[in-house]
Formats: structure tokens, sequence, C-alpha cells
């Protein structure tokens, strides 16, 4: 007999295949364009094994929140990987920052290039 539960709710594959103790409690990312809660969260799994953790019973929370305030066992190989990402997404765009400011620094002329490129106005200040 189906009691017409049937439809699981947002339960991670673990979870639903009642491994729990690899449960990383945040089973899927996802980014908010828009929105007051603009920025990356987390997609977390309702099962009532991480009834012990803080962000239990949270739908989604932050990176932050999950990354700070998650103590589930199976969380910290998904959190490990997490921070590692993060750090070279932030390594690249630093890498980037300097690689341009170098072009800038060599070669006045780049600057117009970059600039025109980013279809800003280009100001006479600084010409010879
Ligand atoms: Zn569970
Ligand atoms: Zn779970
Ligand atoms: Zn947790």
């Amino acid at each position: 007999m189906h009691n017409g539960k049937m439809a699981l709710p947002r339960l991670s594959p673990h979870c639903r295949d009642e491994t729990h103790l690899s449960c990383p409690h945040a089973w899927a990312s996802g980014v908010r364009l828009a929105g007051r809660n603009r920025g990356s969260h987390e997609v977390m799994c309702i099962c009532e094994c991480h009834c012990a953790c803080p962000v239990f019973a949270r739908e989604s929370v932050s990176d932050e929140d999950w990354l700070s305030g998650c103590t589930c066992p199976g969380a910290t190989s998904r959190k490990e990987i997490h921070v590692q990402v993060r750090e070279e997404s932030e390594r690249r765009r630093v890498l980037r920052q300097e690689a341009m400011a170098e072009v800038v620094a060599l070669d006045p002329k780049s600057r117009e290039a970059i600039f025109k490129r980013s279809k800003r106005p280009i100001s006479d200040e600084g010409s010879n």
C-alpha cells in the first residue's frame, strides 16, 4: 500500500540510498543571479540524520553558512573540494588582474586598447 508520500522531499542521493554517513548535507550548488540573497548557495538535504547539525531544516543556505556551520561527517570531503575550487577561481581572478596591470604598465597604448574593448570612454589625461 502506498501512503501517497512517494515523492522524495529533497533528500540527497546518499540519504535516498540510506548511506547517511556519507551524505554531505549540502548536496548541490546553485547560484542566484538576482534577488536579495544573490550569490552561490547550497541545496540542503533535509534528512533527519542531519538533525544534530546547526544548519539542519533549511532548504538552502549560503556557501559561508554551510562551510562554517555544517558539522556533518559526510561534508568534510565536499567542503575541501569546495574551498579548493573557490581558492582556485579567486587565484585566477587575481592573476588576470595582475596580467592586465602588467600589460598597462609596459605599454600605455595597450591601455587604450583595453579601454576600447571594454567600451569605456578614453580619457586623454596622462598622455604625453
Ligand atoms: Zn540521511
Ligand atoms: Zn542527507
Ligand atoms: Zn550538516
